[in-house]
């Protein structure tokens, strides 16, 4: 492969969650190159992935920014406590003290992570930002959340 030159050439960030029934380029019609692909559990707007954005926008020539979470996501499937206790268990160890960020309305959670985006200090106002949920079962975005 080459040609590659790091520079996002669809304009286009997208936050979404690990899970490795998602192939976030193939599931919007893009390309490699085309865009930057920002990916943890649940697909949440975190610090880090603000960090990116905000370099994106300002040096990789994004535009638009996808925020995508999924029908299914483990990451909304239980509680804090819940995640916490079968990781411990799995490992062996006690894993309550670990910040896990169980997600309890993932619309709620998309509109926030949407806000969160819009919100921020360096975020030129004319990049277009929109929350979606992903259906892994039909392969389907949904109609924009926030
Ligand atoms: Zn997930």
């Amino acid at each position: 492969m080459s040609g590659f030159d790091g520079i996002a050439h669809a304009g286009v960030a997208m936050v979404t969650c690990m899970d490795s029934r998602i192939d976030p380029l193939r599931m919007v019609g893009l390309e490699p190159g085309d865009a930057k692909i920002l990916r943890n559990p649940g697909g949440r707007v975190t610090d880090a992935a603000l960090v990116a954005l905000v370099l994106g926008v300002s040096l990789l020539n994004v535009s638009r920014i996808l925020v995508v979470q999924h029908t299914r996501c483990a990451m909304a499937s239980a509680g804090e406590a819940e995640l916490q206790a079968r990781v411990g268990e799995r490992l062996q160890q006690d894993a309550s003290w670990l910040s896990i960020g169980a997600i309890t309305d993932q619309r709620q959670a998309l509109r926030a992570d949407v806000r969160r985006v819009r919100s921020h200090p360096l975020m030129p106002a004319e990049v277009e930002v929109g929350g979606f949920l992903y259906d892994v079962d039909t392969g389907l975005l949904g109609d924009p959340v926030g």
